[in-house]
């Protein structure tokens, strides 16, 4: 049987695992959430100090095209206000590379081989992010008439460091985001696994006290009604299997009891007795045999019916059964065992899926009634047509009394006194016959005598049969 395996996850509690995966959820989205937000915002304020450098290029160029290259560059180099004001730097470039006009007191900008090629108007104006002098800035090239190229500069602390206040805010709602996320989820799961929680406990009482109690409560429909509604079917099935099972033993101790009670007896007359004559004590040892046998035979039905004591499918291995040879063989064996009767037969031929074990000593049992109860010289009657086994004998009948009774086990019929056995032949007839899906019935017969009808349901299967 294949039985659930605890894995290393399910060490931490169902509540705790649930809140976990909510804080985990939420987690993962404010943490998305805050990305987001923080990328779109650098966004913006690098827009920001973008255009700001586009609109000192813009002014730098009209005054180019009004006054001329020379004048701007001679604006620059005497670092007229307004011009080359701080924060911005600015910075004229020619084509080869070298500095035309690099304000006082401002570090050289970077000249790369994209600069060079926007002063030679092989480029179009660019902006990049860069660093000058261990400052973190953003650089914009435009040409600048023929030849150069205008570099603008502008530091960007301060988009630096509104970015880094708003990331310590992001981290901070992520963080408690999670945190309630934690609790909260804690708290739902709660609620939800309170069902959950009631049926566990029940179950685990009925594990430590071995008493079922009352069936589990079922309300609603859902997946947890399912399981309490499962969980009362396994229980009533294991009830009933237990009681069964307490039955068959009162059943055996009590019917031992006699048997025991009479060899016992037996024994000690021959022990203690030393004034029996042999004959007599040839007598009591050929009692003592016989009762010795019924007993084994007795004890070998016990065991046959408490093998399969709740009534399901027979154990043993299934097999295409040819049911008329079987009986065909069974007839042949009581006729011998029972030369005093006559046994006919008329047998279609039938196959039935089952255990061949259990299908012949039912057999057996159905035929050693009849020929037990069958006057000297009597005939029994064994047929079968269609799905239907019949063994009909000319005793003296069932006492409709008895009728209901007789496939209980242990239950014998007034019929049975001063006639062998225990009473369990039809009790593993109707066991058997029910255990492969058939029904087994017994009637008067008419003109006298009993028949014992079976019916069994046929094998759909037409492969070969043994
Ligand atoms: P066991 O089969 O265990 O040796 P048994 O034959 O008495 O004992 P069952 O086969 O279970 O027990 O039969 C139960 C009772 O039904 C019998 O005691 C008998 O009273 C009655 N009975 C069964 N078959 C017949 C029959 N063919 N004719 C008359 N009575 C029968
Ligand atoms: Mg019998």
């Amino acid at each position: 049987m294949r039985r659930g395996r605890v894995s290393p996850a399910s060490r931490l509690s169902l509540r705790a695992r649930l809140a976990l995966v909510a804080a985990g959820a939420v987690a993962a989205t404010v943490v998305g959430a805050s990305a987001v937000v923080y990328l779109a915002v650098r966004h913006d304020l690098l827009l920001g100090v973008d255009s700001g450098l586009q609109s000192r290029a813009t002014v730098l160029e009209s005054r180019r095209s009004r006054h001329g290259t020379a004048d701007v560059v001679r604006q620059l180099l005497r670092h007229a206000p307004g011009l080359a004001a701080l924060p911005t730097a600015t910075q004229v470039t020619e084509a080869d590379g070298a500095v035309l006009a690099l304000p006082p007191f401002q570090p050289p900008l970077p000249v790369t081989a994209r600069v060079r090629a926007v002063a030679a108007g092989r480029r179009p104006a660019f902006v990049e992010s860069a660093t000058v002098d261990g400052t973190a800035v953003r650089l914009l090239t435009v040409p600048f008439g023929r030849g150069l190229a205008l570099e603008v500069v502008r530091p960007v602390s301060g988009v630096e460091s509104e970015l880094a206040h708003l990331a310590t805010i992001l981290a901070v709602t992520s963080l408690a985001g999670v945190a309630i996320a934690v609790v909260l989820g804690a708290a739902v799961a709660g609620v939800a696994l309170r069902p959950v929680r009631r049926l566990t406990r029940t179950v685990e009482r009925m594990a430590a006290t071995r008493d079922f109690g009352p069936p589990l409560l079922v309300s609603g429909g859902d997946e947890l009604a399912r399981l309490a509604t499962s969980f009362n079917a396994v229980v009533a099935a294991l009830d009933q299997s237990r009681s069964a099972q307490r039955q068959l033993v009162a059943d055996a101790s009590h019917e031992l009891r006699t048997p025991l009670t009479s060899l016992r007896t037996n024994v000690e007359v021959l022990a203690g007795d030393e004034r029996l004559d042999p004959a007599e004590r040839l007598q009591l040892v050929h009692d003592l045999g016989a009762q010795l046998d019924g007993l084994a035979v007795l004890v070998a039905d016990l065991v046959e019916l408490a093998r399969h004591e709740d009534g399901g499918p027979a154990p043993g291995p299934r097999e295409l059964v040819a049911l008329d040879r079987l009986v065909a063989t069974a007839v042949e064996r009581t006729q011998r065992d029972h030369p005093g009767v006559r046994f006919t037969s008329r047998l279609e031929p039938l196959l039935v899926e089952g255990v061949r074990a259990d299908l012949a000593r039912a057999v057996a049992n159905l035929l050693d009634n009849a020929a037990k109860w069958s006057p000297p010289g009597a005939e029994v009657t064994v047929t079968i047509e269609g799905a239907v086994l019949r063994v009909r004998d000319r005793g003296p009948g069932i006492d409709p009394a008895d009728l209901p009774r007789v496939f209980d086990r242990f239950y014998r019929g007034r019929s049975a006194r001063g006639v062998g056995g225990s009473g369990l032949g039809l009790a593993i007839v109707r066991r058997v016959v029910e255990g492969h899906g058939g029904a087994v019935s017994a009637a008067p017969a008419a003109g006298g005598g009993t028949e014992l009808v079976v019916r069994l349901p046929r094998a759909s299967d037409s492969g070969a049969a043994s």
